[in-house]
């Protein structure tokens, strides 16, 4: 799959690094600089707008570069401000130390010592807003084009001989022309025309190209150094090199103006690629229903991101790019296979695509996410869809890296965004991963409501330009194409398709608000699950101690506190039981009760506390001599009672004078033999816990009449 998007969130990584270097002198250049704290300059009082004049006040680029020097060096320069001709022979006759604006010259080496350049002056090609797409050079075939006379690249126009060359005296002329339809293009240098531009605030004409001609330098401005001098040159070069590229973007935003429709910076060919460019049409394929980021219109246009992607390339190279047209996107990976086409403007690097594709570095950072269906939690790392099944892209390179990255992953492969979107949506899928992009702009379409972000993988989309691997110098041109992309073509190019090229009856500045809104939500959403997530743990842990309290509460309230049988409560809660159940089962059930024999005598000879651990004693042998279906419990001070659920009587007394005999026989420790007396009954119809109780109290009593440890049933 090819996707592509960019965030606000994510351009922000796209700031340039700046490489400005920290300023350190050597001791000599120390002393230097205390032993001439002033610097005379020589400067032009015309060379707008590096330096002139402003209302009597000498201004420029060059001026505040100087300034910027002054601060980081503490030296003063004393400017000596006159025409070209005049500073340069003072210059050259040692009158003054140091000179702007020089351009690097062969003759000029041995009476000046050169920094690098502080700018290079582009020649650029200016035409009117309403000229359409610039497609290089050959946009202007047959043209009328602008130039000032005896300007040192005419010779190569002229030789060219494709357009109609107009000459002018100024570029105050040759500007005014162009604004005024005159002409349909000039060609002058950057700044002379972008200060124009600001003084008269010429709002029609726009920028279309820099001229780019074999021949053709840029022209360097630099300071020249009296050779004897070699401490001031190094220190003027270490001061240039420490001038961050923040402050040179700013200083040449204010002097020479923001370039706003200038494509890149300039690319400079070496002579093998300019020739390939002369050579080639430039094949590339798309994925052919990739929207937003590239796919084909109703009419087969190539259309999205990647298509203003190409225009700009055909603009930085003057090249020539030509759509080649499949159905999917397999299809333009066999293409690229079978060389039908050389590139794709928006691809993944893999291992398995580097055996038949180079890559250029990556331009476009894309960060996954997870769409499911709005009444699951939110994910706060792709392990939390363990097991479950989870939508991609068919063949996306993500199925065999996720896969291989996560083999507890179910992931099916989906046809496209809608089958796997839709599969969430019936429940079919878990989740599905796709770009924010992609899935945000769907889920205003089709799926609001019912789908949300629940929240974003590790992974993300690296996408860079794919070449032929067999074409290693498209690689090379294309490579320095990426290194010349400015951050605000990148916006511009997304926010132009995202929100407002793709359907016509959306508004796409609320989808584009909305999908910031989204991610802003999605960030804050897991900040907070992960919150909630520990809140419910503390709260599991809490709900977990009181059900255990409940419990023990519970076996409290049931059970006897010194013997642990039940107690009188939930024996008469168990008699009940019995009651129900045999007017259902016509089955009786025994109950019968038990008196320890003289136990008075046990508190009185031996005290209170050892007639607890007689009553526990005689409890113990209660419970191991009654079957798994019997209950027992004490019913009050030393009296018992155990039921027999659906036992009848004669089986019954079996087992009760088997445990009379048992008490009879236990020798209790210092107490030696007790004896119990036990009254036995049946279950009848219409018994209620009073009466049964009472039937079994009164033979219990018969018991003791007729002279203890016995059994006597009623
Ligand atoms: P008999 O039943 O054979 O007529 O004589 P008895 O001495 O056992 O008399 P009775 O059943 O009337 O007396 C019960 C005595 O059991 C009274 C009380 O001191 C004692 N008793 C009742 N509950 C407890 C108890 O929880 N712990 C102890 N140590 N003694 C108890
Ligand atoms: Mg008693
Ligand atoms: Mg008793």
């Amino acid at each position: 799959m090819n996707r592509l998007c960019i965030t606000p969130i994510f351009l922000m990584f796209f700031s340039l690094v700046s490489v400005a270097k920290t300023l350190e002198f050597t001791e000599p250049e120390k002393d230097f600089i205390k032993s001439n704290p002033v610097v005379t300059v020589g400067m032009m009082p015309d060379f707008t707008p590096f330096s002139y004049y402003i209302e009597g006040e000498p201004v420029g680029f060059e001026h505040e570069l100087l300034g910027l020097i002054s601060k980081k060096t503490g030296i003063k320069f004393e400017k000596k401000i006159a025409k070209w001709t005049t500073i340069y022979n003072s210059f050259k006759n040692k009158e003054v130390d140091m000179i702007s604006s020089i351009s690097y010259k062969k003759y000029r080496e041995p009476f000046t010592l050169f920094t690098s350049p502080y700018y290079n002056i582009p020649i650029m090609i200016f035409v009117k807003d309403d000229f359409g797409d610039y497609k290089g050079l050959k946009s202007l075939t047959g043209k009328r084009v602008g130039v000032l006379k005896d300007v040192f690249y005419i010779k190569e126009l002229e030789d060219l001989g494709t357009m109609n060359l107009v000459f002018y005296d100024s570029y105050d002329a040759l500007t005014k022309d162009l604004v005024f339809g005159k002409i349909d293009a000039l060609m002058q240098n950057l700044p002379n025309v972008n200060h124009l531009i600001k003084k008269n605030l010429y709002n029609n004409i726009k920028l279309a190209s820099e001229l780019v001609l074999p021949n053709t330098k840029r022209e360097d401005l630099r300071f020249g150094v009296q050779p004897e001098k070699s401490l001031l040159s190094s220190i003027l070069q270490k001061s240039l090199m420490s001038i961050s590229k923040r402050e040179m973007e700013e200083l040449s935003d204010k002097w020479i103006g923001s370039i706003k429709e200038y494509p890149g910076g300039h690319i400079d060919l070496n002579d093998n690629e300019k020739a390939y460019i002369n050579k080639n049409i430039i094949k590339y394929c798309i994925n052919p229903s990739g929207l937003p980021f590239e796919g084909l219109s109703e009419d087969g246009e190539h259309v999205g991101m990647s298509s203003d992607y190409y225009r700009l390339f055909e603009q930085m190279l003057s090249a020539n790019f030509e759509l080649v047209k499949t159905n999917t996107w397999s299809q333009s990976v066999e293409y690229i296979k079978q060389k039908k086409c050389d590139m794709l403007a928006l691809g993944m690097e893999t291992q398995e695509r580097k055996k038949y594709l180079n890559f250029t570095s990556h331009y476009l950072d894309v960060p996954l996410v997870v769409a499911t269906r709005v009444d699951v939690p939110f994910i706060n790392q792709i392990l939390d869809l363990e097991g479950e099944k989870i939508g991609i892209i068919r063949g996306d390179v993500f199925v065999k890296k996720l896969r291989k990255k996560y083999p507890s992953l179910k992931i099916v492969e989906v046809d496209d965004i809608y089958d796997g979107l839709d599969q969430v949506k019936n429940g079919q899928l878990f989740a599905y991963i796709d770009t924010l992009a992609s899935i945000g702009y769907e889920f205003q379409s089709k799926y609001f409501g019912e789908l949300k972000i629940a929240g974003k993988i590790s992974e993300n989309l690296l996408l860079s330009i794919a070449v032929r691997k067999d074409d290693e110098t498209l690689l090379g041109i294309l490579q320095k194409v990426v290194n010349s992309i400015t951050n605000d073509r990148h916006r511009k190019i997304f926010t132009k398709w995202i929100p407002i090229k793709y359907e016509q009856d959306v508004n796409y500045k609320v989808v584009w608000q909305v999908m910031l809104g989204v991610f802003v939500f999605l960030t804050f959403m897991m900040y907070w699950n992960r919150k909630i997530a520990k809140a419910n743990t503390l709260l599991k842990q809490a709900q977990k101690d009181i059900e255990e309290k409940n419990k023990e509460l519970n076996r409290l309230a049931l059970t006897d506190n010194l013997t642990t049988l039940f107690n009188r409560r939930k024996l008469e809660e168990l008699i009940q039981a019995e009651i129900d159940k045999g007017k259902s089962t016509k089955k009786d059930f025994c109950l019968s009760m038990l008196d320890i024999d003289h136990f008075k005598e046990v508190n009185d000879n031996f005290g209170h506390q050892r007639g607890d651990s007689v009553l526990v004693e005689i409890s113990d042998i209660l419970k191991e001599s009654l079957r798994v279906m019997d209950y027992v419990g004490r019913y009050g001070g030393e009296e018992f009672i155990i039921i027999f659920p659906a036992s009848d009587v004669e089986e019954v007394k079996l087992i009760v004078e088997e445990i009379r005999l048992k008490i009879a026989h236990y020798d209790f420790d210092e107490i030696g033999h007790k004896t119990a007396s036990f009254g036995l009954t049946s279950s009848k119809a219409n018994d209620s816990i009073e009466s049964i109780i009472k039937r079994a109290d009164n033979a219990l009593y018969e018991a003791k009449e007729s002279g203890r440890n016995r059994v006597i049933i009623h």
